[in-house]
């Protein structure tokens, strides 16, 4: 983890938040895992140390071939590192795919709100930011149709209330689960 030898003396206190996670992840690292779950592991850090503590991680895994589940709210965080991306809403996977096809059209709604909110990722020509309607913790428990009907900016009508969408194909590995035809979205 770039760390040198000096910390080795050191207290909790004595870390920086970048120092800290950098010492946790080198305890995963420990045991020589194949498979290490990174959940929001630089959510509490500056952008600049966020990006070093990416970096790091990105190659450690090309070093010794140790793969990541990367759980973040923020989609650039999982730009930086992902190759394949699933998004959820309340649960569920909205729309899945590699990570370069996930970050350009055609979009699940939830997605491309997500992605709008984001400002200088590049995500194409003319997309304005999105400001989801409602509250996600306040919608409580739904039964039918569309968990994200309630928040969606696209929504079709009396189908996203009543039918479960369906998963589209939308590329090689890409899936998007909605009532919208891939054909009708943006390109
Ligand atoms: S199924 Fe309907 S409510 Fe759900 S994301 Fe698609 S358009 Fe929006």
């Amino acid at each position: 983890m770039r760390l040198s030898s000096a910390f080795l003396q050191r207290y909790p206190h004595q870390l920086s938040g970048g120092e800290k996670q950098c010492v946790g992840i080198a305890r995963a690292l420990a045991t020589s895992p194949k498979f290490i779950v990174c959940d929001e592991v630089v959510s509490a850090l500056d952008v600049s140390v966020q990006a070093y503590v990416l970096n790091v991680l990105a190659d450690l895994r090309d070093r010794l071939s140790v793969a990541y589940l990367f759980i973040s709210h923020d989609l650039s965080v999982i730009a930086h590192i992902a190759d394949r991306v699933a998004v959820m809403f309340r649960g569920a996977i909205v729309e899945e795919g590699p990570v370069d096809a996930v970050l350009r059209p055609p979009w699940h709604p939830y997605t491309e709100a997500l992605l709008s909110a984001i400002p200088g990722l590049e995500r194409g020509a003319g997309v304005q930011r999105i400001r989801l309607r409602g509250d996600a913790v306040e919608q409580g428990a739904q039964g039918r149709g569309c968990r994200f009907q309630h928040r969606c900016p696209r929504k079709l009508g009396a189908i996203c209330e009543t039918e479960t969408p369906p998963v589209l194909q939308a590329g090689p590995g890409h899936t998007i689960a909605c009532h919208i035809p891939i054909q009708a979205r943006a390109a």
